[in-house]
């Protein structure tokens, strides 16, 4: 399978490669040159199978030649070994024909371990047959951060180093971040904010001799091996649920599109998708651009569901590209009007197409607090507050469609990971799952640095092994 970039002046590239690069060098971010079928019957027989083998099957087209199908399922199995449920993303029925399919018990308790989990495994796996070693910076509000460092642990040729604003996550997410004791996972608390710590990683990015040096790669959430590995819980779910002779709706907590632009991409591949809705917060830039064409930036407000907190949605660009049949002249021309003037207008085309194949609804902190309230009343089923805006956005987008259809909230993360949000709504603090009750008192190792790049750089350049010869 080849790669083009959304911006059509990057060179084609294998998975493999797509895999370690990440961005594109035009800026644009890398889509399949087309997407794989599955037919009827392949969708049919997932239901019932074990979750790492129907993501072999849903995986290994978009891998092609770059790895063998049984190392694929080997990285498969162990990555979803580490998930606390056998069936690693089970469906709980909630409703009449309403389910919520659990992506959050991974190992940070958040739906980003799906795809990390697989995507450090890949990482190490093509850098091992290229012997090659990679380092890995991030910055993080709080989520991505732990998902990273925890998928990473131990791996043999990836070293990963996670900026945190120091004293501004929560402790839960600190310690996912700090109690991994293997040498190749390091946390580095930033004496500033987030936005520091972002624009330091840009920083090192763009300082080449250093990038080279330590050979930079990133983990965000344009790397197309994450959305790839999210696209198999659509298909689990909606085989379980009696796809291919079934249509099912999906309800997606969104913020950088790229869940929601893996569900797109399984209805590409044949699933019988009916309605895939764009479940927003109080950042709603993207029901505002469904309802009036236009994709303009405002602030960003802070809510119960900072995992949504966003201004942009990267993963849009890959859907402005698709829905333009692939006029990256277009998107090119829209992503510079987005830089310069902070909008853009979509194509008539594209406007209607994007109609057709979402509908999207915002929750405000009023309706996120009633709809988990409701649901726990009605269901005795806690959902947080990203879910609680998947469960929200029904209500609008699903209520005058055909309702054998069955509907599907994504929950995208565990109550017990904003406890203090949840006790404010219920007057609960939720418990954390037995297998991370040492969480709050393992030994925690990171140091505290100035927010100063030169000596981040140090720091990195001291204790990553890429480029260096004392790893021996
Ligand atoms: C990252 C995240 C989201 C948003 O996912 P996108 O792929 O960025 O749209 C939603 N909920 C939680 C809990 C998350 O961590």
């Amino acid at each position: 399978m080849k790669y083009v970039s959304t911006r059509g002046e990057a060179p084609i590239l294998n998975f493999e490669e797509v895999l370690l690069a990440g961005l594109a060098r035009d800026g644009g971010l890398y889509v399949p040159e087309r997407w794989p079928q599955l037919d009827a019957a392949k969708i049919a027989s997932f239901a019932g199978r074990p979750f790492a083998e129907t993501a072999v099957e849903v995986i290994h087209p978009f891998v092609g030649t770059s790895v063998g199908r049984e190392a694929l399922l080997e990285m498969s199995r162990d990555a979803y070994a580490s998930f606390g449920h056998a069936a690693v993303t089970p469906l709980i029925q909630i409703d009449t024909n309403r389910f919520v399919l659990e992506l959050f018990h991974g190992p940070t308790l958040a739906f980003k371990d799906v795809a990390m989990q697989l995507l450090a495994r890949l990482m190490d796996h093509v850098l091992q047959k290229r012997a090659g070693r990679a380092t890995i910076i991030g910055a993080t509000s709080g989520d991505t951060g732990g998902a990273a460092i925890e998928a990473f642990r131990g791996t043999s040729n990836v070293d990963v180093f996670i900026l945190f604003p120091d004293g501004r996550v929560s402790d839960v997410q600190r310690r996912m971040m700090t109690t991994p004791s293997e040498s190749n996972v390091h946390a580095i608390a930033v004496r500033g904010t987030f936005d520091d710590c972002q624009a330091l990683v840009k920083g090192m990015f763009n300082h080449h001799a250093f990038r080279d040096r330590v050979q930079l790669s990133g983990v965000n959430s344009i790397n197309w091996a994450r959305i790839v590995a999210q696209i198999t819980y659509y298909f689990v779910a909606a085989a379980a649920l009696g796809s291919p002779h079934r249509r099912v709706s999906f309800s997606v907590p969104t913020g950088n599109f790229g869940d929601i632009f893996a569900g797109y991409g399984a209805k590409r591949m044949g699933l019988p998708i009916d309605r895939l809705v764009i479940a927003s917060n109080e950042n709603d830039i993207l029901p505002r651009t469904l309802e009036s064409a236009t994709y303009e930036t405002r602030g960003v407000v802070a809510t119960t569901s900072p995992s949504m907190d966003i201004q942009v949605s990267s993963n849009f660009e890959r859907y402005l590209y698709e829905a333009s049949n692939r006029e990256s002249s277009g998107v090119r021309r829209q992503m510079d009007s987005l830089k310069q003037a902070g909008r853009f207008e979509l194509e008539g085309q594209v406007a209607s197409a994007m109609r057709v194949d979402f509908a999207a609804a915002s929750a405000g902190e009023d309706d996120v607090a009633r709809t988990v309230r409701k649901v726990l009343e009605d269901s005795q089923y806690l959902v947080e507050p990203h879910t609680a805006c998947g469960v929200h956005a029904l209500k609008y987008c699903l209520n005058d469609s055909d309702q054998t259809v069955p509907q599907v909230v994504l929950a995208t993360a565990h109550p017990a990971k904003f406890p203090d949000a949840m006790e404010a709504i219920t007057g609960q603090r939720p418990k954390l799952p037995e297998r991370l009750k040492s969480l709050m008192s393992d030994k925690e190792r990171f140091p505290v640095l100035d927010n100063d790049q030169a000596v981040i750089e140090t720091y990195i350049e001291n204790n990553a092994r890429a480029g260096t010869d004392n790893h021996a």
